[in-house]
């Protein structure tokens, strides 16, 4: 059984509901289908959130109403019968009610997480709904009956996988089961979530643990690039790219997919495919255990870097100087992306400056501190293999007029990795375009 993921865009109106509807039942196969919130929901959930905190009914009120004015337009839009009409419209009445009842009262991150859930359950409901009234036999799967994190607010592998095969179970027999993405019920009961843009992971999740013979994350956009397109000119859809190459392209900028989304995926050898609802015949990017020897897939950038760099003497023939620096990082919770070594010194990179007064303060114990700030780490992913020979020469070919504050290679078989400064970004990019995927 495939699971197929809609983002908020593909859910975005009664329009694309009903698009969305049409293509997930166009083959007659049995699916389980994965909704996030409308676009945009999420947001105002957070707004609404953001007031109760400040302990400002009103100004949540305001926003309640005006979100619920809008889902009361999509609902009549959607809908061809009053049947269907008037029971979705007292659903969301009684949703909305909920969200009010939040005004009063204590409000913690507890509230704020059942506030976020919302934006899924109402979704989900307007799309079952909408297909039962267009007769196609479909179930909603609770999310909250199976998604679980552990102590560690981790996927709770073991527990997803029995709860949903258990429900699945249960409930034989019907065309299309819908779920939600995101959201997720933590170690201790509560509703929680897998953090913004979690579905893509929920829609892994399923898919590794029911064995699904294929993962489709349906986006507006067709598959990944092999470069940003909102800052390089002429890119291209990648068609196919390895797990390893897709995980360190969705970390280092590519938005198309969720980071850690990837994991159970490949643990368990599903692939993942990635389509456009915009055109649904295009093949999109399919992500499997395939390595295609020696290719450069894609590049991809990742802004607002910090570099820090500890120079000290004391570092020469010194064991043990590396752990005392990143126990530094380790205690303040920020967490380390690029490393670079020399006898004397050594340069890492974060993206969290949270903490940095605190570490540079730490780090000053141990020798000389030079910190970065606007700096942008370039990612070039493919079978990047120290076997291959040349690839990183034309790399750092391509890059000659660049000053490059660091380089990484040599830490997995298929990424080498380039600090260059924010403003050298764009003409980094290109080049690498210019170089690698001209034909
Ligand atoms: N609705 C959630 C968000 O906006 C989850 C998702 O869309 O993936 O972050
Ligand atoms: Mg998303």
């Amino acid at each position: 059984m495939k699971v197929m993921k809609f983002g908020g865009t593909s859910v975005g109106t009664a329009q694309r509901m009903k698009d969305v509807s049409q293509l997930i039942t166009k083959d007659g196969e049995s699916k389980i289908v994965v909704l996030s919130a409308m676009s945009g929901t999420t947001n105002t959930l957070v707004e609404i959130s953001d007031y109760l905190y400040k302990k400002n009914a009103e100004g949540a009120n305001n926003i309640i109403n005006r979100l619920e004015q809008k889902y009361m337009e999509h609902a009549s839009e959607l809908y061809a019968t009053d049947e269907y009409r008037i029971a979705t419209q007292k659903f969301l009445k009684e949703e909305f009610n909920y969200l009010r009842s939040f005004t009063k009262g204590l409000f913690t991150t507890f509230e704020e997480k059942i506030i976020l859930a919302q934006g899924e359950i109402i979704s989900t409901n307007m799309v079952t709904n909408y297909l039962k009234e267009c007769g196609v036999k479909t179930y909603l799967l609770p999310a909250l009956d199976f998604m679980r994190t552990d102590k560690n607010a981790e996927p709770d592998f073991r527990f997803i996988k029995e709860n949903i095969t258990e429900l699945l179970e249960a409930h034989p027999g019907y065309e299309i089961y819908i779920t939600q993405g995101f959201i997720c019920r933590n170690a201790y009961n509560e509703v929680d979530n897998l953090l913004r843009g979690g579905s893509d992971y929920t829609a892994c999740l399923i898919g590794a643990a029911i064995q699904s013979e294929e993962i489709q994350i349906w986006t507006d956009i067709d598959g990944m690039h092999n470069n940003d397109p909102r800052v390089v000119d002429h890119t291209e859809p990648v068609r196919q790219l390895y797990f390893e190459e897709a995980a360190e392209l969705a970390y280092f900028g590519a938005k198309i997919l969720h980071p850690t989304c990837i994991q159970p995926a490949q643990f368990s050898g599903v692939p993942v495919r990635l389509l456009n609802t915009m055109d649904p015949a295009a093949p999109g990017t399919i992500i499997n255990n395939d390595i295609q020897k020696g290719t450069i897939k894609a590049v991809a950038a990742k802004d607002n870097i910090i570099s820090i760099q500890i120079q000290s003497s004391r570092m020469l023939l010194a064991y043990g100087f590396l752990r005392k620096v990143f126990e530094i990082f380790e205690s303040y919770k920020t967490s380390i992306d690029m490393v670079c070594t020399s006898e004397v010194g050594v340069s890492v990179t974060i993206d969290n400056k949270a903490y940095l007064k605190e570490i540079i303060a730490d780090l000053m114990k141990y020798g000389t501190v030079t910190v970065d700030e606007d700096m942008c780490i370039i990612c070039v992913v493919g079978d990047l293999s120290h076997a291959n020979v040349g690839f990183e020469s034309r790399i750092t070919q391509a890059l000659k007029e660049i000053p490059l504050r660091m380089i990484s290679y040599g830490g997995s078989n298929h990424n080498i990795s380039f600090l260059v400064k924010g403003t050298d970004k764009k003409r980094a990019l290109q080049a690498l375009s210019d170089t690698l995927f001209k034909n």
